[in-house]
């Protein structure tokens, strides 16, 4: 008898669920197939091996390639015109035996005979402005592509060379093996783009008064491509969108520029004494020690006093960098400069910001400060930054390059600006110079993997944003306490990932090939990141995990195994269910309260309940029996009280049932017993995420975890026994899901005026 007894009291909450499952089973139409949601993604994953582990970490056999460059650099400022010679030093560290070097041409992009304009489909509108007409059908193509004048060996012996657009293969004398260094040397020149006028990450703005160009130049020199384990040679063509990969070396860079200029740009400057003035070399010692604010090198005033003439006379500015993927400078006489220093780790880093008079009063008061913000968080998340200082320049677009980057944000002519210029600036600047982490330091392939480097960047930068906000009050608008963060928050990616599936790829896709490039490849994976940390991880141990990620893929090459993996590896949490919805598909979140159904207690069983009693071959008086509100029987049971409220409990019919002793155990005693249905029109997997609601205006948020969508990924119940009355649900209350449609997300239903209604009762009225 003892046995029996026991049953009975799992039996009670078998029932409910064998009930829900037939109900669920009956449902189904033929053909119905489980999509496998939580199935391991060893089909998508690249087998670990020696070069890269199963643990998302660098293997015993991981190498790269090391390309060290000697340069001399002039430009020409009246003609606009770059110069340049180069020796590279190629490192074969591969087990591999190399026959022919690839070089990117990436100015190639903007050469005459460059493709890149007749990949994109165009039409003709019923009417364009005279500057598009113009542009477009009048004007003959900017020729901005590399003129090669050689390619030789250190012997001066030319090296055979086949161009293929964007990309230079260079024979080798003898083939490469294991340890081998080949030293060649290229001389070119281009025409600067205006890249104002006609785009592009560098280039120069020209400014009318006074005939003076800002110069913010990379791409600028003949780059070695990335040769290693995963791709061979990384040769994928430069349409001119997804951006670059690029072996780390060692940099020694003369820059001849006209002689009134200031230069600053990736690595050391080594000459300081002989391109700085006395003044300058004073205010720069202050500098070093200036933990609070910047110190002016060159002020306003000196600037605008020397853009006003030119100088005929040229000087050499002379930059070494170590350990950096590719260099950047930026150069003209309109700058203006100042600098701070910053505390990483035992380390003093400078941050440093150039800028014209166009800029202020916006980029004096904010630049050099927010760089400075950047590195402290940046360091937080990842590790503490290496180099020795972060450069932020003033340009019309943003782009990353080690040590710099360019960054947009001007007030107008009167020096007045929005509260969108402002934060627009400061996030581009966060944006940018956090791009030093990724793809700079960890050295992900841009190339291919877009949201390797912007969505991981766009993920900091969010954290970066806030902690700015928190930390420059002042910095914020009337009326802001903390920093408006365009990307981040979950739902600010709903308006994306609920639009027309039309025009939308999966993470996972080449960005040349994607629409919506910025929801793509930034929105997307820095709020997927964000909802990892925030709901699915928690903090600590996402922290942990993308540290670890940041750490183990410091100055190396890492691919999105080692990530996805890595964040796996270091925490416990099984992701790929989350990989696989969220960076491989285009699926979203829609979880919703089908219904929710109250249950009497009682003794009297009804049709349903008599079947399982028969089913089960059990005695129908021993069995407790739960009878949903609108079933037959419920009324009768409920006649066992004058309400719900007076029902006996569940405890009462079958206490008699236990010993004492075991009764002791049963602290619990509810009265309302609920079976809540969800439906999840949506594809993607996700926590269900719930708030309940009792009669006393109390609130309980159980998050059940993602995997409750495992063996049934339409609808799950849960069945509830509160001693108190529930009287709303609320899935996702906080917008943590980025769940689009949240007009099924509550019960009761939230009757709300749909957009048409609205417009209808307003014609009413
Ligand atoms: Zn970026």
């Amino acid at each position: 008898m003892k046995f029996f007894k026991y049953f009975f009291g799992t039996m009670l909450f078998v029932c409910a669920s064998a009930f829900a499952q037939d109900d669920i089973k009956s449902e189904r139409k033929p053909g119905h197939t489980n999509q496998n949601k939580f199935k391991q993604l060893y089909d998508e994953f690249a087998t670990p091996n020696m070069f890269r582990t199963g643990s998302g970490a660098p293997g015993p056999a991981y190498y790269q390639q090391q390309a060290d460059y000697k340069m001399d650099i002039e430009i020409d400022d009246v003609s606009a015109k770059l110069y340049g010679k180069e020796t590279i030093t190629y490192t074969n560290n591969s087990p591999d035996e190399l026959t022919y070097l690839w070089v990117q041409l990436d100015q190639n992009m903007r050469a005459k005979d460059s493709k890149t304009p007749l990949i994109n489909s165009s039409g003709i509108g019923p009417a364009t402005s005279a500057s598009r007409a113009t542009s477009t059908y009048l004007k003959e193509r900017f020729d901005g592509g590399f003129n090669i004048e050689y390619v030789k060996d250190v012997n001066d012996k030319d090296l055979p060379h086949t161009i293929n657009r964007t990309m230079m293969r260079v024979e080798l004398p003898k083939p490469m093996k294991t340890g081998d260094q080949f030293s060649f040397k290229i001389k070119w020149w281009y025409n600067i783009n205006d890249h104002v006028k006609d785009g592009g990450r560098s280039g120069y703005e020209y400014f009318e008064e006074n005939d003076n160009r800002i110069y913010v130049m990379a791409q600028f020199y003949p780059r070695m491509a990335v040769y290693n384990d995963v791709e061979g040679w990384q040769n994928s063509q430069f349409w001119g969108r997804d951006e670059f990969a690029l072996p780390f070396g060692d940099f020694d860079v003369n820059i001849t520029v006209p002689a009134d200029h200031i230069l600053d740009g990736t690595g050391y400057l080594t000459n300081r004494e002989e391109v700085f003035t006395k003044d300058m070399m004073n205010r720069y010692n202050k500098a070093k020690k200036s933990f609070d604010k910047p110190v002016m090198i060159v002020t306003e005033d000196e600037a605008r006093k020397t853009e006003k003439t030119k100088s005929n006379k040229k000087k050499t500015w002379k930059l070494s960098a170590q350990m950096v993927r590719d260099f950047g400078f930026a150069t003209s006489r309109k700058f203006i400069w100042d600098m701070m220093a910053v505390k990483i780790g035992d380390k003093d880093v400078m941050a440093v910001s150039l800028y014209s008079k166009e800029g202020n009063p916006l980029w004096e008061q904010w630049s050099t400060r927010t760089v400075a913000s950047t590195l402290k968080s940046y360091s937080r998340m990842t590790f503490d930054y290496p180099y020795h200082k972060a450069i932020s320049v003033h340009a019309p677009m943003g782009m990353e390059y080690p040590m710099i980057c360019y960054n947009f944000g001007r007030p107008d002519e009167n020096g007045n600006y929005s509260d969108r210029t402002k934060y627009g600036m400061i996030s581009v600047i966060i944006h940018e110079v956090g791009h030093n982490f990724f793809p700079m330091i960890v050295n992900s392939d841009e190339r291919q993997w877009t949201w390797m480097d912007e969505g991981l960047n766009t993920f900091v930068q969010y954290v970066a944003e806030q902690d700015f906000g928190e930390w420059n009050p002042t910095a914020l608008s009337p009326g802001h306490d903390k920093y408006p963060s365009r990307r981040g928050p979950a739902k600010n990616i709903v308006r994306y990932m609920g639009g027309d599936q039309d025009f939308i790829a999966p993470i996972m896709t080449k960005g040349l090939n994607t629409y919506q490039f910025g929801s793509n490849a930034y929105s997307k994976p820095a709020t997927g990141l964000n909802i990892l940390r925030e709901t699915i991880m928690g903090r600590d141990l996402f922290d942990y995990s993308f540290r670890e990620y940041a750490r183990r893929w410091m100055f190396k090459h890492p691919t999105p195994e080692d990530f996805f993996r890595t964040m796996e590896d270091a925490s416990a949490v099984d992701l790929d269910w989350f990989w696989r919805g969220w960076f491989y598909t285009t699926d979203y979140t829609d979880i919703g309260i089908k219904e929710v159904k109250k249950f009497a207690v009682t003794n009297n069983p009804n049709e349903n309940g008599r079947k399982l009693a028969e089913r089960y071959n059990i005695d129908p008086n021993a069995l407790v029996y739960f009878i949903g509100e609108g079933d037959e029987g419920y009324e009768d049971a409920l006649k066992n009280g004058k309400s719900i409220e007076d029902l006996p409990t569940v405890k009462e019919y079958i206490m008699d049932n236990f010993t004492p002793e075991q009764q002791k155990n049963m602290k619990k005693s509810p009265k309302y017993f609920y079976q809540v249905t969800f439906d999840k029109p949506g594809g993607l997997v996700m926590p269900l995420i719930v708030q309940y609601e009792y009669a006393d205006g109390s609130k309980e948020k159980i998050t059940y975890p993602a995997q409750i969508w495992r063996l049934n990924d339409k609808e799950v119940s849960r069945a509830l026994a509160t001693d108190k009355e529930i009287v709303a649900i609320t899935v996702d209350p906080d917008l943590e899901t980025a769940d689009i449609d949240t007009s099924n997300n509550s019960w009761p239903r939230e009757t709300k005026e749909s957009d048409f209604d609205k417009f209808k009762n307003k014609i009413k009225d």
